[in-house]
């Protein structure tokens, strides 16, 4: 139904679908509006990618913009026992009930709650009715018998607005897994509250954090928001002082607002051991830009975001795409080489780095990636023991044959410092491709009330 629809000029949501567009990958997402799985495709226009989604129970369809530039899907064909989506026309929503090996996905993603103690004006949840449930504590115990030695994401809204967030970290423990909490930080300012977190087993915090100075969170947050900057820095001195957790920025970028912080967080990093990582993410509102303030020439694509590291850490602008190609041949020479490989880590997007004098020095120089490259893909072991980077990455395989990801650990015992450019999207706006194992996205949202609010509110 819906590749009829897409080049035949038909109206979405008022939009015209012009002809010229290019699909980029066909598949399913979620109807906004019955919550019914439903075909879709993401597709290119003018220079932006979008969904687009048809649902015939209720005659409407739904586009929504996901990001400037290509918003692509890694061409790396899994083996069967990687985690798996099925999603089938009708059936109402996802659950993990849909995806077939559960157990060996990497990453499994908590929503534990909506609420938030900010009002980020890019934020949906803001928009969103506040009649929704938490995700129950045993809800949560539940799920966690599935995994064993996996990264448990513990993801809101704001998880430390729950009083019981020891009590879920604790669980994570107890369960053989390793808990990542994602928080704004606004909590974290408090010095007891974070000993207290860490008592419950807190050791990998990620901390949205968009750059130096309040103008930024005003611009970005809302005006309302600017005190979010002092308390951030007030979380970052906490951390710094409390020792032994391990701490990773999430920073949103947006154009003309925070687009040249990418030095300035770098260094900081760079000066503070307890950081250990960045995740950089193009500001992604799925329709919702309007809400915000923005426009799409906010957005920024991927390929700008690495471009702009790349230049930060004096790298090729070939750097990013040549570890891409470097995992993605060590998935294929792994996956020839034990067919039994349990579980994905290869998420694309992602380099790594040492201090070293001073500086971030690429793990690996970009002749030594062509070589690796080379070496996996033409199966020559002689040739891949000169890496000596294979110690750590070995051990990381070896945890994805035994189904655990030691990804995590690793990189922090050996002082590895990570750097990802990747785009976060709602599950609700999505398209996954039908059947297809989630190699290139390795992990999952759980989420305890997926049903129960009104997902139109961001549409
Ligand atoms: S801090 Fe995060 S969850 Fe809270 S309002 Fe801002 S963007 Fe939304």
């Amino acid at each position: 139904m819906l590749k009829t629809l897409l080049p035949s000029n038909d109206t979405m949501q008022g939009k015209h679908i012009v002809p010229q567009e290019r699909v980029l990958f066909w598949g399913n997402g979620i109807c906004p509006s019955c919550k019914r799985v439903i075909p879709g495709a993401v597709f290119l226009r003018d220079g932006y990618s979008f969904s687009s989604k048809y649902c015939s129970y209720e005659n409407k369809a739904f586009e929504a913009l996901l990001a400037k530039g290509e918003c692509g899907k890694a061409s790396f064909k899994a083996p069967g026992h990687w985690p798996t989506i099925n999603l089938k026309e009708g059936n109402y929503g996802i659950s993990d009930c849909d995806v077939r090996n559960l157990s060996n996905i990497a990453v499994a993603t908590f929503h534990v709650t909506y609420q938030c103690n900010a009002k980020c004006k890019i934020c949906k949840y803001v928009y969103l009715p506040d009649c929704r449930k938490e995700m129950p504590l045993d809800f949560i115990k539940g799920k966690l018998r599935f995994f064993r030695k996996k990264i448990v994401a513990i993801f809101g809204g704001e998880p430390t607005t729950r009083g019981d967030l020891p009590g879920i970290l604790n669980a994570i423990r107890h369960s053989g897994n390793i808990a990542l909490l994602c928080t704004n930080g606004i909590k974290i300012s408090e010095t007891g509250y974070l000993a207290l977190l860490k008592r419950s087993g807190l050791r990998y915090l990620d901390l949205s954090f968009d750059g130096f100075s309040e103008d930024i969170y005003g611009k970005l947050r809302g005006e309302t928001e600017r005190y979010q900057y002092r308390l951030k820095l007030k979380a970052l001195e906490n951390l710094k002082k409390e020792k032994g957790i391990a701490v990773s920025f999430n920073t949103t970028l947006v154009r003309g607002i925070n687009d040249d912080q990418v030095p300035l967080l770098i260094n900081y990093a760079l000066e503070n051991n307890f950081v250990n990582g960045i995740s950089f993410r193009p500001l992604c509102l799925q329709g919702a830009e309007e809400f915000a303030g923005m426009t799409r020439d906010n957005l920024l694509s991927l390929d700008e975001i690495r471009s702009k590291v790349s230049d930060a850490l004096g790298l090729s602008p070939e750097y990013f795409e040549a570890w891409d190609k470097a995992k993605l041949a060590a998935a294929a020479f792994l996956k020839d080489k034990c067919g039994w490989l349990r579980g994905p880590v290869f998420l694309p997007g992602k380099v790594y780095l040492l201090r070293r004098g001073g500086k971030f020095k690429p793990l690996l120089e970009l002749a030594a990636l062509k070589e690796l490259e080379t070496a996996l893909k033409n199966k020559n072991i002689r040739g891949l023991l000169q890496f000596k980077f294979l110690g750590w990455y070995g051990k990381i395989a070896l945890g994805l044959l035994l189904g655990k990801n030691l990804e995590f650990g690793i990189l922090r015992r050996s002082g590895i410092f990570k750097i990802s450019v990747s785009l976060l999207v709602d599950a609700i706006n999505e398209v996954y491709p039908s059947c297809q194992p989630l190699g290139d996205f390795n992990y999952i949202l759980l989420r305890g009330d997926t049903y129960n609010f009104d997902l139109n509110a961001i549409t």
